[in-house]
């Protein structure tokens, strides 16, 4: 399973012994961690206090069957985005149509091949993945989208109040964007933003947070990195953006950024964007395609707050 990005976790609830084991005994030997249930209410139990990736759960067994346990799943906020396969005696098409109806990722009638089975159940993780992933990105530059990048930058700056350490945030936003658009047309603006995210990602570190913020801004997180070594590698940003701009859209394009120090500057989300935000202006009102560290006495002339 060297595939796998990490290991897995299963849950195989079956009352058979004899299948019970078969699965998890395919389950393990693929890489798994592999839990076992005889009932529905065992499997309940069991998820009190544990999460697993997926649940591999028959149909017909005493106590809680497999819908009566895939619907106390389904109630649940903390297990509705686990995996779920219905294994079942029951091989008429109403029996699957009805199995399918829960919502479930997978409905595999016995008998079965259990290497089968366990490369469904890789088929069904590996969908699940894709598209949790996917779910976070913005569709047209593959960055993280707003809601994923804010999520992550929250989690940096609570990693910094823990251990104490340093971060940048930088706030970004592409000049004269609207004449981009007004005089090359919105498929040479969408261009724009494509360059200004290769840009962005190919001048970062893999630990650093790159963020579609919203049309053409954009919002950077560095962590372990204070200001003066942030704003050189903006700047290096900024030239390589004219420059490829220029040579791809004969238009040089340019931004303009806004730089904070966390916690020097804030340790909150919402006071470092806005800060970065006002810096980012000030870089606006002084011409354009420069990058300005946040000081305490930045005067942002009559540019209303974001509410974020
Ligand atoms: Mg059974």
């Amino acid at each position: 399973m060297s595939h796998m990005e990490r290991q897995y976790s299963a849950l195989v609830v079956e009352d058979d012994a004899h299948t019970r084991e078969l699965v998890v005994f395919n389950l393990e030997d693929a890489g798994y961690r592999a839990h076992a249930a005889a009932n529905g209410a065992e499997a309940l139990k069991l998820l009190e206090h544990r999460v697993v990736d997926i649940i591999i759960c028959d149909i017909m067994m005493p106590e809680m069957n497999g819908f009566a346990l895939r619907e106390a799943v389904q109630s649940q906020a903390k297990l509705r985005d686990t995996g779920f396969i219905f294994l079942s005696a029951k091989s008429l098409p109403e029996d699957e149509i009805r199995g399918l109806r829960y919502g479930v990722d997978e409905y595999i009638t016995k008998p079965f091949n259990p290497e089968v089975l366990v490369a469904r159940v890789e088929a069904v993780l590996s969908r699940r993945a894709a598209l949790a992933k996917a779910a976070q990105l913005d569709p047209l530059t593959q960055l993280f989208n707003r809601q994923a990048g804010e999520r992550e930058i929250r989690r940096e700056l609570e990693r910094i109040q823990r251990y104490p350490s340093i971060g940048t945030l930088v706030f970004l936003d592409i000049d004269e964007f609207k004449a981009v658009n007004d005089t090359l047309g919105h498929a040479a603006g969408d261009r724009a933003l494509v360059l200004l995210a290769e840009v962005l990602r190919e001048s970062t570190r893999s630990v650093d947070i790159v963020t579609r913020y919203g049309g053409e801004e954009f919002v950077l997180f560095f962590p372990q990195t204070d200001e003066a070594n942030a704003v050189p590698v903006i700047e290096r940003m900024q030239r390589r953006f004219q420059y490829l701009s220029e040579k791809h859209a004969q238009l040089r394009i340019s931004f303009s950024a806004g730089v904070v120090e966390a916690p020097r500057d804030g340790n909150q989300f919402d006071v470092l964007c806005r800060r970065a935000d006002e810096a980012m202006y000030s870089s606006k009102e002084h011409g354009k395609a420069r990058v300005t560290p946040w000081r305490p006495n930045i005067r942002h002339a009559g540019r209303p707050l974001r509410t974020p």
